[in-house]
C-alpha cells in the first residue's frame, strides 16, 4: 500500500455514503478575513485528490466541487497585514461584505479577499463552483433553512447550550440579526423570537474594545440576509440546505463538527462524511503561527520548492504529524525527488497517481541524480548564484538533465531562491590539524584530471574513501573535516558528488586556497 491509500479509502466511503444519489457534492471552507494561506492550499489539494479517486472509481458519478466562503461573518479586528486598516475600523462588527476594502474603494473586504481566493485557487488550476455566504443569505437561498432552525429552535438550542457556559446559556441565540441602523451584526444581542411570523427581536448593545454598537432596537424577519446563524448552525444549515456530501477540517474543528452534524440532523438531513486532518508542525515540531511566522508560508513553498514536492507532502497521510519549516526543506524536497519518478502503473495507493492529475505539478521525466540538497551545499560554496549558474553546474555534472529542461530549470530556480533567503548557518568546529595533510591527496586526484573534463562523483566518492583506509582515518572524523572545511558544517552531502557538481577546475581551486588557509 502507498503512502497515499488514505486518499482511496475516502473515495471509497464517500461513494458508499451517496450510493443512489445522482450527484456528489463536496465542499471546503474559506474564512475571507485573512488571505488564503498554505492551509487553503492543503485542504483544496486534497480533496482535490479525493475528487480525482472518485472519478476513477466511480467515473459515471456526477460530482460538485463547492468553495464556500464565509463572507457574512462579521469583522472582528482589522487583520495584521493590511495597509491603511484606518478605513476599516468604524466598520468593525459588520459583515466582510460591509466592510469597504483598503485595497479597492469599489469593493467591499469580503469581496477583495474572495477575489484573491479565487485567483489563488485558479492558479494551481483547482476547478470549483464559487458559494458566497452574503449571497446565499440575501437571495433567499437560506431561507427554507432559516426556517427549518427557527421550527427547531428548542431541539437545537438543547445541542447547542451542552456546549457553552452555563452563565451564558440564557442568552443564547442561534440567529443574530444585522442591525437596521448601523449594519452592524456582532454588537447585536437577540432578545425574543417569535416562531408563528418568524421574526427576531434584538437590541444592538453589544460593545467591545473594537467595535461600537448603536443603542437601536428592533424586530426583524430571519429571512433575506436580515439575520444569520451562528458559526455552527450554520454549518450544518448549510450542509443541509445544499446538500453537502464531504468535507474536510482541521483538527481544531473537531469540536464543532460534532455539534454541527448533531444539528444537521435535527435539520433533517444526513451529515456529509467528514475527515479531520493534523495541523501543520515546524521543524521542531510546534504548532505553525502566522503571529511567529514559523513553519512554511505558501509564498516560501512556491518560492523555494517545485510546487510538485507540496503536492507530494500533502499526498502523505494528513494524521501523521506533518512538520515543515525552511531548515528542513531541502530534505523534504529530496524526498519528492527520490520518489518523483516511479514506473507505477495505476496504483491509486501511490502519491504518483495524484501526482500526475495535478495540471501544475511538473515531474521529472527520468529519475533524478541531483538532489535538492547537493544543489545547496554547491551553492554555498558560489557568490549568490541565479538559477542559471545552479543549471550550468548540475548540467555539468548531469548531462542528461538538459533534456528535461523545463523541470531542472525550475528546480535550480527554486534552490537558488533559497540560498538568497536563507543565511547560510555556519557551526562551531576546530579543525583538527592532524587531517590537513591528507588534503594534499584530493588536490593530487583532482590535478591529474584534465582541466575542464567532468568528474565523476561515485569514483571521487571512492577514493575519499580510500584515502581513510590507506591512511587509517576516522571515517566519520575525515568527512566531518571535509564537510567543515569545504562548508562550515557538521553535516554535508556525498563528498565525491559535491566536488563533481563544483567541476573539476572549480573543486582543485577550492582545494587548494583550503591548503594554503590551513598551512598557516
Ligand atoms: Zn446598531
Amino acid at each position: 500500500m502507498g503512502i497515499s491509500s488514505w486518499v482511496k479509502a475516502e473515495a471509497e466511503k464517500v461513494l458508499k455514503l451517496t450510493e443512489g444519489q445522482d450527484m456528489i457534492t463536496i465542499e471546503t471552507g474559506y474564512g475571507p478575513s485573512g488571505l488564503p494561506h498554505i492551509g487553503t492550499f492543503a485542504e483544496n489539494a486534497r480533496t482535490c485528490f479525493v475528487i480525482e479517486a472518485i472519478k476513477k472509481l466511480a467515473p459515471e458519478r456526477k460530482i460538485r466541487m463547492l468553495v464556500f466562503s464565509d463572507d457574512f461573518d462579521g469583522l472582528r479586528k482589522v487583520p495584521l497585514n493590511v495597509p491603511n486598516g484606518s478605513i476599516m475600523k468604524p466598520h468593525l462588527g459588520a459583515p466582510l461584505t460591509v466592510v469597504p476594502s483598503p485595497y479597492d474603494p469599489r469593493l467591499s473586504f469580503g469581496e477583495t479577499n474572495n477575489n484573491l481566493l479565487k485567483a489563488f485557487l485558479d492558479s494551481f488550476g483547482f476547478s470549483y463552483e464559487f458559494i458566497s455566504a452574503t449571497d446565499y443569505y440575501k437571495s433567499g437561498r437560506f431561507d427554507g433553512g432559516l426556517k427549518n432552525v427557527m421550527d427547531n429552535y428548542e431541539a437545537i438550542r438543547e445541542i447547542f447550550i451542552k456546549t457553552i457556559k452555563e452563565e451564558k446559556r440564557a442568552d443564547w441565540s442561534p440567529f443574530f440579526a444585522v442591525c437596521e441602523k448601523c449594519g452592524k451584526i456582532n454588537t447585536t444581542k437577540v432578545t425574543g423570537y417569535n416562531k408563528t411570523d418568524y421574526t427576531v427581536s434584538y437590541d444592538c448593545t453589544a460593545d467591545t474594545e473594537e467595535y461600537k454598537s448603536c443603542g437601536y432596537s428592533g424586530t426583524v424577519s430571519i429571512f433575506k440576509g436580515k439575520t444569520k446563524v451562528g458559526w455552527k448552525v450554520d454549518w450544518a444549515m448549510r450542509w443541509a440546505v445544499i446538500g453537502i456530501d464531504y468535507e474536510m477540517h482541521g483538527e481544531d474543528l473537531t469540536e464543532s463538527v460534532r455539534v454541527s452534524r448533531d444539528i444537521c440532523k435535527v435539520l433533517g438531513r444526513r451529515p456529509p462524511l467528514t475527515f479531520k486532518y493534523e495541523l501543520f508542525l515546524d521543524e521542531a515540531g510546534e504548532k505553525i503561527s502566522k503571529k511567529r511566522g514559523n513553519g512554511l508560508s505558501m509564498e516560501q513553498w512556491i518560492e523555494y520548492s517545485p510546487l510538485a514536492a507540496l503536492v507530494y507532502f500533502l499526498l502523505g497521510n494528513p494524521n501523521a504529524p506533518k512538520k515543515m519549516g525552511l531548515p528542513i526543506l531541502p530534505g523534504i524536497v529530496d524526498e519528492f525527488l527520490g520518489y518523483a519518478y516511479r514506473a507505477e502503473e495505476d496504483d491509486m495507493t501511490a502519491p504518483l497517481w495524484y501526482l500526475r492529475r495535478f495540471k501544475k505539478a511538473i515531474l521529472p521525466a527520468a529519475p533524478p541524480k541531483i538532489t535538492y540538497s547537493l544543489l545547496v551545499n554547491v551553492g554555498r560554496t558560489l557568490e549568490n548564484p541565479d538559477g542559471k549558474t545552479l543549471f550550468d553546474y548540475a548540467l555539468r555534472y548531469d548531462p542528461t538533465i538538459a533534456a528535461d529542461r523545463a523541470f531542472y530549470d525550475s528546480l535550480c530556480q527554486s534552490a537558488a531562491n533559497y540560498l538568497a533567503n536563507t543565511p547560510a548557518e555556519k557551526d562551531a568546529y576546530e579543525i583538527e590539524s592532524v587531517m590537513v595533510p591528507y588534503l594534499q591527496h584530493i588536490r593530487d586526484y583532482l590535478a591529474k584530471q584534465p582541466a575542464g573534463s567532468p568528474l565523476n562523483g561515485d569514483e571521487l566518492q571512492s577514493f575519499l574513501f580510500k584515502i581513510t583506509k590507506d591512511h587509517e582515518l576516522a571515517q566519520r572524523n575525515w568527512f566531518l573535516f571535509l564537510y567543515n572545511v569545504f562548508l562550515q558544517r557538521n553535516s554535508g552531502p556525498k563528498m565525491g558528488p559535491f566536488f563533481a557538481m563544483l567541476g573539476r577546475d572549480n573543486a582543485l581551486k577550492k582545494t587548494d586556497e583550503a591548503i594554503a588557509r590551513l598551512a598557516v
